[in-house]
């Protein structure tokens, strides 16, 4: 089937996510993706294109990676799936073990589910459920930081909860007690007044991608942490974007030193191949769940692909690669791309580049002087990276934040192709507006 007939199926068939489909398939007709190779994705009609944003930030190795397909293949032979429910899987065991190993120190159980919402669901009904069997059952809120991004089942929208985005499902949603990312002095205060109710602190440490790849500053993470540990709060940190290489290091959390209560991770941890998410948390809130039948002390929560065979066999393979041959050459690669950056603060309409090992914002504005942004419908952020796709390269942006989310394994040379073709059509776009 050639490139148009299929853009008219999908027009008439596909409901794609969050998408505002009046607008699907404007100015520039929808592509259609066919296969990959390596660090590119390869169109209908045979273009290719850098993955700039790593297949929505999960890629971590390229595609059609020789170690990772021959893992899937080689678990093909032996089984797709089965259960986790009153059975276990050898994949499942093994990912688990190897996960613990290099997990932030006292992270020594994993609850698998499918999606970096999953495994923030499973993070909340854990932490309440863990005050209310150890006596604490007035710990139930959470405290979460400013436009916060946790994923888009209920909970985590009540984590995350935008008037803007989720109006029609307020009463659905609970409220939280949201904190700034940028005060330090004002989340730990908050932290400290609410104590006695907190079941949790949930936030992204270091960066907070979807927010439009803002920085926390220095110490916000330790302080957090701190409070949290003083008052018998939980903390919980979703790693599902930040984790995995993405910020240059293994996790997010290694970068001052934090040791969570609970980790959210999926996304990176198929190395960006399959659906595959897990929870990790500790042996004291493990513990909690334990007693007889009738005490109904059960963590109720599960998925029908909990543990999926296929995607713990190429997690496995995934991490290997990430450890062994990724990680030692980040930092190398991440200096590569904050010198290849250098050039964006040239350009008259960027505000400002942020930066994190492999995750990066550049935010765009109408007026550097008056510092006036653009209006949602000038839609400056989409333009610039439909401009790039011209040029052969995939990007996606955030309102007008321009995201680059390159693999942590992608090499220099691309680093700066990626930068490079952005640099040029943020200028081209912003400058004959
Ligand atoms: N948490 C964070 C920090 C995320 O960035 C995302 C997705 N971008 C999610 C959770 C939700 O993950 P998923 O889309 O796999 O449900």
């Amino acid at each position: 089937m050639n490139h148009d007939e299929l853009r008219a199926l999908d027009r008439q068939h596909l409901w794609h996510p969050l998408t505002q489909h009046s607008l699907w398939g404007t100015p520039d007709p929808v592509l259609v993706m066919d296969r990959a190779e390596g660090f590119h994705l390869i169109d209908v009609d045979g273009k290719r294109y850098l993955d700039g944003v790593s297949s929505l930030w999960c890629n971590v190795h390229g595609h059609r990676v020789p170690e990772l397909d021959d893992a899937i293949r080689a678990q093909l032979d032996k089984v797709a799936h089965s259960t986790l429910l009153g059975l276990s899987q050898t994949q499942s065991v093994l990912l688990a073990k190897e996960l613990v190993d290099v997990a932030p120190e006292g992270l020594t159980r994993v609850f698998y589910s499918d999606s970096g919402a999953t495994s923030v669901e499973a993070a909340l009904k854990m932490a309440v459920q863990f005050h209310a069997q150890t006596g604490h059952p007035q710990r139930r809120s959470f405290v979460t930081l400013g436009d916060a991004y946790h994923g888009d089942t209920m909970g985590s929208v009540s984590l995350g909860f935008s008037d803007w985005f989720h109006r029609a499902f307020k009463h659905l949603s609970f409220p939280t007690i949201q904190v700034s990312s940028s005060d330090v002095d004002a989340a730990v205060a908050a932290i400290e007044k609410h104590a006695g109710e907190l079941a949790g602190v949930v936030m992204e440490p270091m960066v907070q991608g979807a927010a439009g790849m803002i920085m926390q500053p220095r110490g916000y993470l330790r302080a957090v942490a701190d409070a949290c540990r003083k008052h018998n709060v939980l903390l919980i940190c979703d790693e599902v974007a930040v984790g995995f290489g993405r910020t240059g290091r293994l996790w997010a959390v290694d970068h001052d030193n934090v040791k969570p209560d609970i980790l959210c991770l999926a996304k990176g941890l198929s190395g960006g191949y399959l659906p595959l998410a897990a929870t990790l948390t500790t042996e004291r809130i493990f513990d909690a769940f334990k007693g007889v039948p009738s005490e109904a002390r059960t963590f109720f929560h599960g998925h029908t692909f909990t543990g999926n065979a296929l995607g713990c066999a190429v997690a496995r393979a995934s991490l290997k690669l990430l450890v062994e041959n990724v990680l030692p050459t980040a930092t190398e690669r991440v200096a590569h791309l904050r010198a290849a950056l250098q050039v964006m603060t040239q350009l008259q309409h960027v505000k400002e580049v942020r930066q994190l090992g492999f995750m990066v914002g550049i935010e765009l504005v109408k007026d550097r002087a008056s510092g006036a942004a653009w209006s949602v419908d000038e839609r400056m952020g989409h333009k610039v990276c439909a401009r790039a796709r011209r040029y052969g390269v995939i990007i996606r942006p955030l309102g007008n934040v321009v995201v680059l989310m390159p693999a942590p394994a992608m090499p220099a040379p691309m680093l700066a192709e990626l930068v490079n073709v952005t640099r040029d059509c943020i200028q081209d776009v912003t400058e004959t507006h």
